[in-house]
């Protein structure tokens, strides 16, 4: 049932408590069916919520809803001019009443664990597991996000030497335009979404056009826990309404993951209109995302992690590792290593649960990324045959002479290997650092002065030692690049909403 946002205003806590939002009792899970995944940072082990045996069973028979029809351009501008006229009401809501609101959001989705893991794994094509670690960060962001903004949306106190008062007030800005891409089609559209409408914003949501349907149940799952549907819009499809959505006057603000290019496109777009305000763009894209390997690192655990942080997920996290830099002294061994890993790889359906690597998202990326391996064929050093139904990219190594020889992200399970020498780590880093691009990177070493090491000289948004380089906890590991990787702040840490909000001062002299 949709409340209006006049309703929240007058009578906000009751209003709430009548919508009915009852959590499902938890279900234990077998967990030696899969790996065993850490628990999120609010201590709620999603795995032990479900009951594992039954979820293969439930999964291959989940039948997807159609896909919601794509948006026009007319259609978005009436979502902005609905939005538009909400804003104000909703910017004055309690943000008590908006971060209760997210953590229903995250009830609900728990209670909807199995639907929302059979849309990750049949419209997004992803694995149980990383299809289980979806839905848990979608909570994670709901619930970090409502617990952030008690913080961060109390009215600061300030000095005031000559006698009057100063507050700091934050508030929304107005329309927020959330566009967000497929590979985390309901945690990243979730976290845009829940960070918006907490910071006081109302919002117009675009998915990408991959996923439309796990938007949209994460988008009914918010209406209907109470979030006006005035407040919130949901504007499927591809160019036409993306275009109409950040080409609007009125949108106030834009958050968008994706490519580096559509992000540059955007702020082309909100920058031409002489007569807009300045519309501040938070950006998350890609990344030439380099590990080092020292010949001091643990082999296995190095092996293991570069598997987990290559080719899991087929490659298509922008945290993925693209660029593997093996110190000369060790490449021969831990390639051998590393080849053989990948023959052991379980690539195929990812409705079965004994696969680790599914397809790509679609055939357009199928056929950029097999463009690309075919023309590296001379320089393969290792591949792995994958099924001839679907969408499947066969996982690759490609031996670099140089670093400078990768000149573009490549968003799937391609890596790409060369050495270094002894002695050239902080040189090689800065090389790395050249790239233009800084969100993730990755050492495997055992001496204690190499982390700091890189970490000083490193340009990235997240370094990650002895460990994969990819799966950033929320609250834990904020996640986010620099440079040709985006603006910043990082999801999932502490300045995130901030970015989302106005700050107001108000003087009185007394
Ligand atoms: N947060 C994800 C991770 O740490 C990556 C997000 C993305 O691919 O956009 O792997």
């Amino acid at each position: 049932e949709n409340i209006p946002v006049s309703d929240l205003l007058a009578d906000p806590v009751e209003k709430i408590e009548q919508v009915n939002c009852t959590p499902h009792p938890a279900i234990p899970l077998p967990v030696e069916v899969f790996e065993p995944a850490r628990k999120n940072s609010f201590g709620i082990d999603l795995e032990d919520s479900v009951d594992l045996a039954s979820l293969e069973e439930d999964v291959r028979a989940y039948q997807m809803p159609d896909a919601p029809a794509d948006a026009t351009a007319e259609d978005v501008t009436r979502m902005v001019d609905q939005a538009h006229a909400a804003s104000l009401a909703w910017a004055d809501t309690p943000v008590e009443v908006r971060a209760e609101l997210l953590e229903r959001m995250a009830d609900k989705m728990q209670e909807r664990m199995i639907p929302l893991i059979g849309l990750c794994v049949h419209e997004a094509k992803k694995t149980y597991q990383d299809a289980i670690d979806e839905v848990r960060e979608a909570i994670d962001f709901c619930r970090y996000y409502a617990r952030r903004a008690r913080i961060d949306f109390e009215e600061i106190p300030l000095p005031g030497p000559t006698g009057e008062t100063n507050v700091m007030r934050l508030g929304g800005r107005g329309v927020f335009a959330c566009v967000a891409p497929w590979n985390f089609p309901l945690a990243i559209f979730t976290g845009q979404m829940t960070a918006a409408l907490v910071a006081g914003n109302t919002v117009v949501a675009k998915p990408a056009p991959q996923t439309p349907r796990i938007a949209q149940a994460a988008v009914d799952i918010a209406h209907e826990v109470g979030v006006p549907k005035d407040v919130l819009h949901i504007a499927p499809g591809g160019a036409e309404p993306g275009a109409a959505l950040t080409g609007d006057r009125r949108v106030a603000g834009i958050a968008f993951t994706g490519s580096t290019a559509t992000a540059k496109r955007i702020q082309r777009t909100v920058a031409e209109d002489d007569d807009r305000p300045i519309v501040p763009l938070i950006a998350e894209t890609g990344g030439l995302n380099a590990m080092f390997v020292d010949s001091t690192a643990l082999p296995e655990q190095a092996v293991m992690d570069i598997i987990a942080s290559a080719f899991f997920s087929a490659g298509q996290r922008c945290s993925a590792l693209r660029l593997l830099l093996i110190q000369e002294d060790v490449y021969d061994r831990t390639m051998r290593m590393l080849t053989g890993a990948m023959d052991t790889m379980n690539v195929g359906d990812p409705a079965d649960p004994a696969t680790d690597i599914g397809p790509v998202i679609d055939a357009a990326s199928q056929e950029k990324l097999c463009g690309h391996i075919d023309h590296m064929r001379q320089r393969i050093v290792h591949q792995i045959k994958v099924p001839d139904f679907d969408t499947f990219v066969p996982p690759t190594v490609i031996r670099l002479d140089e670093i400078e020889d990768l000149e573009r992200e490549w968003f799937g399970p391609v890596l790409h290997v060369t050495t270094w020498k002894q002695g050239k780590l902080e040189e090689t880093v800065r090389r790395v650092n050249a790239l233009g691009y800084g969100l993730t990177m990755g050492l495997h070493s055992r001496i204690a002065d190499a982390a700091e090491e890189v970490a000083e000289e490193a340009r990235v948004g997240n370094l990650y030692v002895n460990r994969t380089m990819t799966g950033a906890i929320v609250g834990s590991q904020p996640f986010g690049g620099e440079r040709m990787s985006g603006t910043g702040p990082k999801a999932g840490g502490p300045h995130y909403l901030p970015r989302f909000a106005v700050e107001r001062v108000v003087t009185v002299d007394t």
